[in-house]
């Protein structure tokens, strides 16, 4: 795989042309979007902001676009998707994680496409790929974040269903989604019950006795969090997704293929903070020459781009060997580990380089180094990257 700024795939010219396009509605279409509307990183989306970026990219094909042809998708390659999801995570728009579905949509419903009854698929799931519909996924609690079976949310029998109670947090779309992939305690009657088993439900986010209230802002300064509350809120048996007791393994998905198809979007912020570095060493002058000519400002970006060639050669090895069909667990860890430390790593010299320009709050150095810093704790953080590897390591 070589080395390149701008990734080009002249031996696949299907992805070549749907890179193009994206590429182009990216700069273009979308960007004009967002002036339009005055669109910050910081700015309170609505539905009436996002939904007309849902139904266009799903004309354009973008939204889905990995999904089955039976779904209305183009049956890409975990690779393909990958090298999309890379040029997404490299854009500047503040609306660019709407345009695969990462945010509320397709991407964000992910592997639950396989557990839905033929009723879930119409009523929730295929109205989000249509871009009528967001969804967002709710697992951590205050007290439960990497430990996830510390949860304290409940699902206990009512009749044929269920009555659900406790308080999720940071379950990014909350604030613009119709439903929730819900994961919660199975209630026991007594301690002989065995094991704890949990559940994952589709809760509607307008149901009595559920209540969405906005989250912590983070440092991304990104409203896009909701605490998702519920105070005995029903959910029949059609809201049960897959079968009881399933819901960790739903929760935490196909953890492998999950690690790794994170990677790429990271892969795009640490190559953007880079080209914006060396436009930016080649272009400020200090002592009446460029800042590139500086030797210790030469090898930070030397740094850089060596560090941007490994994460991404290894995350695209992974990727190749998922799509031969073979399951890289340990790879998958090491990949999620190396490119969240890396692209942070890439952020952090990218904001040196930039110097007062790159702290200046709302400047897209800021904000890569934001999104990049939040990665190395998101969707598992680096430690358990490492307990897995660890595991791995001593097991096998
Ligand atoms: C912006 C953002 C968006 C998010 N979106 C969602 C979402 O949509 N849905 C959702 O359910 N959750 C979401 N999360 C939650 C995210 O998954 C958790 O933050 C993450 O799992 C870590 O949990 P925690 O923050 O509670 O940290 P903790 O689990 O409390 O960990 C604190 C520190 O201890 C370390 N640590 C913990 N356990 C171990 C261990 N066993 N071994 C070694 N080190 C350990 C961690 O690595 C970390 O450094 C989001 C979080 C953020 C910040």
């Amino acid at each position: 795989m070589p080395f390149a700024l701008t990734p080009s795939y002249e031996d696949n010219p299907r992805l070549q042309s749907l890179i193009d396009n994206l590429r182009n509605y990216l700069n273009g279409e979308l960007a004009e979007y967002e002036t339009k509307l005055g669109l910050t990183q910081e700015s309170h989306y609505t539905r009436e902001m996002l939904e007309p970026v849902w139904r266009r990219c799903r004309e354009l094909g973008f939204y889905g676009i990995h999904l089955p042809t039976e779904l209305g998708g183009q049956n890409l390659t975990y690779t393909e998707l990958a090298a999309l999801k890379e040029e997404v995570g490299a854009s500047p728009r503040v609306l660019s994680m709407s345009v695969l579905g990462d945010m509320g949509g397709p991407l964000r419903a992910g592997s639950i496409f396989q557990y839905a009854t033929e009723y879930q698929l119409e009523k929730y799931l295929l109205p989000v790929l249509r871009g009528e519909k967001a969804c967002c996924f709710s697992l951590t609690e205050n007290d439960a974040g990497s430990d996830v079976r510390g949860m304290l949310t409940t699902a206990t029998p009512d009749g044929v269903g269920w009555r659900l109670n406790g308080h999720k947090v940071f379950s990014s779309a909350g604030p613009f989604a119709d439903f929730s992939v819900l994961i919660a305690k199975m209630a026991s009657d007594s301690e002989d019950d065995g094991p704890d088993s949990y559940s994952a439900f589709l809760i509607d986010l307008d149901s009595p006795g559920c209540t969405v209230a906005d989250g912590d802002v983070p440092m991304s300064g990104q409203h896009i969090e909701a605490d998702i509350i519920l105070d005995d809120c029903y959910v029949g048996p059609e809201q049960l997704l897959g079968s009881l007791g399933e819901g960790l393994r739903i929760g935490l998905g196909r953890v492998t293929v999950n690690r790794l198809l994170h990677c790429p979007t990271a892969l795009g912020g640490a190559r953007r903070a880079l080209e914006l570095s060396l436009e930016y060493s080649k272009t400020r002058q200090v002592q009446g020459a460029p800042l590139a000519m500086l030797q210790s400002i030469q090898h930070k970006l030397a740094d850089m781009a060596t560090d941007y060639y490994a994460a991404r050669s290894m995350t695209y090895d992974a990727l190749a060997a998922l799509d031969a069909g073979r399951r890289p667990r340990i790879e998958a860890f090491m990949c999620k580990l190396f490119v969240a430390e890396k692209a942070f790593a890439i952020a952090d010299h990218a904001v040196q380089i930039h110097g007062k320009s790159g702290v200046v709050r709302g400047s897209e150095i800021e904000s890569l180094f934001q999104r990049l810093r939040m990665f190395r704790i998101l969707t598992g953080s680096s430690e358990i990257q490492k307990n897995g590897i660890a595991r791995q390591l001593l097991t096998s």
